[in-house]
């Protein structure tokens, strides 16, 4: 008998398995609205063009080789995240109070970034907002934090419930890390306005809270990566300290690259500087130094003014598709007469919409229309098409009535 005969089989990822039963479908007209994905109009993957362009420069560079990176990372790709997210005129940076390195996306800067501060924070508490992103409490938990939730999402208002979140980030211990995404917020496509940001920030200075920014969307939400990184600006302005963690999965759409960045905001050069050699033996033990190839793609596009602004205008390209897709799905359901207040598709922000369908709902949409997506009804806009609206609408219509 095997060693392993005792192993039990793991459940489904909750978010990836839904692209597992998708592939299992046979019907020529299944939908999968699951995985957070860009999508182009013709429901393909999209590799942007200022990529393609980066990649053939590195390809016919003959002086690059693959040697390892150091454990940090590629220096240059972590100098422009920097920037990228904090500003170019970030004081911060021009300081040197902020230590960055490379690290595997957002997932990876995660986990390292919750690493780190298990090992050297004092207070272990994260709050975490409720909903999240199924993956936040896991890496948290592993890393040995212990995680709490604020309130965040109100289903009545199907927007955010700031009168709960106040008063639980103001319950939570002293120090507590809070967990706040930076920009479109995942699954609920709720973001706090920039005067409930700045109440936000003011609650947590005052109770000495330390934020720890998930930016896996900057850029993708609004079309405009300043817009975006507002939230994270606001924080590093007052001087504190924050962490954040950034992903170039969706913003370039090198998902399958694994290239994103931590930050950690410090309040001097030489506490960011010993930060930095703590991070090292984090980096180190985990996966040594991360891989080579992303990196250079993202740190050609940035420092060349000609190359970001064509990235800029892609990423508008692919915000606006994003929006379209919420004004028409919009339409089609006023033009159904679908019972019910369907306005939170336009206003909810970046690549998901938080539909408010049960999971009977989904269930039933997904058996009867071959529509796939998290059984929380979240469905991401990014994999809808003009052509596949009315399909989702007719769906949506069955569903709720
Ligand atoms: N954080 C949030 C809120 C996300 O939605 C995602 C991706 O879906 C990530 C982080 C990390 O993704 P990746 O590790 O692919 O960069």
């Amino acid at each position: 008998d095997s060693v392993f005969a005792a192993v039990v089989r793991a459940p489904e990822d909750p978010i990836l398995g839904v692209t597992v039963a998708y592939n299992k479908d046979t019907s020529p007209n299944k939908l999968n609205l699951g995985v957070g994905a860009y999508r182009t109009e013709e429901g393909k993957p999209l590799v942007l063009n200022v990529v393609r362009r980066a990649e053939q420069i590195l390809v016919n560079d003959e002086s690059r080789v693959k040697e390892y990176l150091g454990i940090t990372g590629l220096a240059d790709f972590n100098k422009l995240s920097a920037k990228l997210i904090l500003g170019a005129d970030s004081p911060a940076i021009q300081d040197n109070r902020v230590t960055t390195v490379q690290c595997l996306s957002g997932t990876g800067s995660l986990r390292v970034g919750a690493e780190f501060l298990a090992r050297h924070y004092h207070e272990k508490t994260i709050c975490i907002p409720n909903p999240t992103w199924g993956n936040h409490p896991k890496i948290f938990n592993l890393a040995g934090l212990s995680v709490k939730t604020y309130r965040y999402y109100d289903p009545a208002t199907k927007g955010l419930d700031f009168q709960g979140l106040l008063e639980d980030l103001g319950a939570a211990p002293s120090g507590a890390i809070v967990l706040l995404h930076a920009c479109a917020h995942n699954p609920t496509g709720v973001d706090p306005t920039l005067e409930q940001w700045e109440q936000i920030r003011q609650l947590i200075r005052s109770k000495q809270l330390l934020p720890f920014f998930d930016s896996a969307y900057q850029g993708f939400a609004s079309g405009s990566l300043d817009a975006d990184a507002e939230s994270v600006r606001m924080f590093v302005a007052d001087g504190g300290e924050c962490l954040a963690a950034q992903s170039y999965a969706k913003n370039m759409g090198l998902y399958g690259e694994r290239v994103g960045a931590l930050s950690i905001v410090c309040k001097a050069a030489d506490v960011a500087s010993r930060v930095e050699s703590q991070l090292k033996l984090v980096i180190r033990p985990m996966y040594s130094n991360p891989p080579i190839h992303g990196a250079s793609i993202v740190a050609a596009i940035l420092k060349d003014s000609e190359m970001y602004r064509e990235w800029t205008v892609e990423l508008k390209a692919m915000a606006d598709r994003i929006l379209s897709m919420r004004q028409q799905l919009f339409e089609a359901l006023s033009a159904r007469g679908t019972p019910g207040d369907w306005s939170h598709i336009i206003k909810q922000i970046g690549m998901f919409t938080f539909t408010g369908l049960n999971s009977e709902q989904v269930a039933f949409m997904t058996k009867e229309y071959h529509i796939y997506m998290t059984s929380d009804g979240r469905i991401s806009m990014a994999g809808l098409s003009s052509r596949t609206v009315p399909h989702l609408a007719d769906a949506i219509h069955a569903a709720v009535t």
